[in-house]
């Protein structure tokens, strides 16, 4: 029960209450440094994932690691700040003493290689212990700045993955605007292959109306034949807990008569039964036209 007319005490609850972080604004993102316990999670893409950033400065409009909010609440939208577990490096020393070697999905909740990655390098030094003690990175990111660490991971065992969710320049600053350019991604895969290195496409969210169509497959495709990857992974966009109302505001912003669409898409089991046959369909052939049904994953 609240006591009336004491408010400069504080109270119990406030005492127990540990103290904010620190915090800083960088190009809009609220930084704070906080620090972790562990860093190595299990994982159920692969044998373990890591993540030294809570937050995605990348703020995509789609991004399903919004449920992290669920964990770690912030008073800012997603995109708009970031958590740096400053002693991550330490943490996953310390790990890294008594676990096996195993696959790393890297990275599962953030894009490890978003902006504040440039200062903190954190991401960096965590992979190059990983590569060092023999875990296997397979990498997925939107950033260019991965680049910058082709020195520790090549010779490493290492695949990395570019996610593109679009071929659409315009359309891709808008879902994704703190990510690289889809040009940069595409220079990420060529610039990983002439360095050894297996690498992999992920086309997904794939956006209704956006880039789900024949036309935008074909040239996502057209991608992947130039850059010669490995293996390719599709996936439409997914009911995902705090998504929705993220969605919303892109499309009543940009292409307000795509919502309805969306919306059966998403919760009309029906409707997106149907739509996942028509869309494999489509993939499948966006797939055999470019020579590359055999890569499909
Ligand atoms: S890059 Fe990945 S983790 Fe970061 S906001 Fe985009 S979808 Fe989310």
């Amino acid at each position: 029960m609240a006591v009336v007319g004491r408010k400069s005490e504080p109270s119990l609850f406030d005492n127990l209450k540990p103290p904010a972080p620190p915090e800083r604004t960088e190009h809009g993102v609220v930084v704070r440094e906080v620090q972790c316990r562990n860093l190595l999670n299990r994982c159920g893409i692969d044998d373990y994932s890591f993540n030294c950033y809570v937050g995605c400065g990348h703020g995509c409009g789609y991004c399903y690691a919004r449920f992290m909010q669920r964990f770690h609440p912030h008073d800012e939208e997603w995109g708009r700040f970031v958590d740096v577990r400053i002693n991550a490096v330490q943490a996953l020393a310390r790990q890294l003493r008594r676990l096996e070697p195993g696959s790393v999905f890297t990275c599962s909740a953030c894009d490890g290689w978003q902006p504040i990655e440039a200062r903190y390098r954190l991401t960096r030094e965590c992979c190059r212990l990983l590569v060092a003690a023999g875990f296997q990175l397979n990498i997925l990111t939107k950033s260019k700045l991965v680049l910058r660490d082709l020195d520790i991971l090549t010779g490493g065992r290492v695949q990395i993955g570019v996610t593109i969710t679009t071929p659409d320049e315009n359309w891709a600053a808008i879902w994704e605007p703190g990510a690289s350019t889809v040009a940069e991604r595409i220079e990420i895969l060529r610039q990983a292959k002439a360095a050894g290195l297996r690498t992999v496409v992920m086309f997904a969210p794939l956006l209704p109306g956006i880039s789900d169509t024949q036309e935008a497959l074909g040239r996502l495709f057209a991608i992947a034949a130039e850059t010669g990857v490995e293996r390719i992974w599709t996936d439409p966009i997914n009911p995902r807990p705090r998504v929705w109302p993220a969605v919303q505001q892109v499309l009543r912003r940009h292409r307000p008569e795509l919502h309805d669409r969306y919306q059966r898409v998403l919760f009309d089991a029906g409707f997106r039964c149907d739509y996942r046959r028509q869309l494999d369909a489509r993939i499948r052939k966006a797939a055999q036209a470019a020579g590359l049904a055999d890569r499909l994953a």
